[in-house]
């Protein structure tokens, strides 16, 4: 019989704000210790003290995984954010997108895209030709989950990342869901920086661009951030791709490259 894997799910809120939120699926001797982690990183969110953390354990039927090779991951250094938003533009165009609608996603991060400015605890999904808001619910958005990697991708994953100065776990998390969000039907782009106060990295990714991390996407202390997923409304039938975000379990079993200086080849690093 084969393995069933189990999708782990963490979200943290303190006075109804989300600050915290973690998805993993992995098999049932890990899910204590996965479970255990999550809860204590809640705990101890940059954004604030949690006064509510759901943590949630669901089975998944291992025929049902989607297989696949995370984004091949590429690093461009910017001097402060104002440039890294420029160059976020320029490379979201480069994924498809017009610059205005580039820039509308852009604004939409740095305003906070929840109502009154708020984080969301998932993602804004944008028409890609018109800039009209598609999500059901602007306060939550889409939450992307039941992804992650083999127990042998991550390892060498976790090495080939520490190796290039890029151990901080959450450039591998983002690494997988952007690599879910690229294979999703109709998506052309994703935009995103953590509302993190403390971490201001950020990255713009696309299926005809990989993964392109850009150093610095907003100034230290700003607590506002989220993500962005460009769609192209013909290519896709809205609640197919809403479901496969929400529900299609895909493990990355195969490692990308990591190109440690962005040359804005697209293809070949
Ligand atoms: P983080 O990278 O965890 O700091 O998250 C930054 C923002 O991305 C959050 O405020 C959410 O808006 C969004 N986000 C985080 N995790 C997910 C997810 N699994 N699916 C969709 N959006 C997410």
């Amino acid at each position: 019989m084969e393995t069933p894997f189990y999708s782990v799910r963490m979200r943290a809120s303190s006075g109804g704000k989300h600050i915290a939120g973690a998805e993993r699926m992995v098999e049932q001797d890990e899910v204590g210790a996965v479970t255990f982690a999550l809860t204590t990183r809640a705990m101890s969110a940059a954004s604030g003290v949690a006064d509510e953390i759901h943590c949630s354990v669901e089975r998944i039927d291992p025929k049902t995984i989607n297989y696949g090779k995370l984004p091949d991951l590429f690093t461009n250094e910017v001097s402060g954010f104002e440039e890294g938003r420029q160059r976020a533009a320029q490379l979201l165009n480069q994924a498809g997108v017009d610059l205005a609608i580039a820039k509308r996603a852009i604004q939409l991060l740095a305003d906070g895209p929840g109502p009154n400015g708020a984080v969301m605890s998932g993602a804004v999904l944008l028409n890609m030709k018109t800039g009209e808001r598609l999500e059901a619910d602007q306060r939550r958005g889409v939450r992307v989950t039941r992804m992650d990697l083999s127990a042998a991708c991550r390892t060498q994953s976790e090495q080939q990342l520490l190796a290039h100065g890029l151990g901080h776990r959450r450039v591998l998390e983002a690494l997988t869901l952007a690599g879910k969000v690229l294979a999703a039907p109709g998506v052309v782009a994703e935009l995103c920086w953590s509302d993190d106060p403390d971490y201001t990295t950020g990255y713009v990714a696309g299926p005809a661009i990989g993964y392109r991390r850009i150093t610095t996407m907003k100034q230290r202390g700003d607590s506002k951030g989220g993500r962005v997923f460009m769609v192209d409304t013909e290519a896709v039938n809205l609640a197919g791709l809403v479901m496969y975000l929400e529900k299609q379990p895909v493990l990355f079993n195969e490692p990308g490259r990591i190109i440690r200086h962005d040359t804005g080849v697209i293809t070949d690093g």
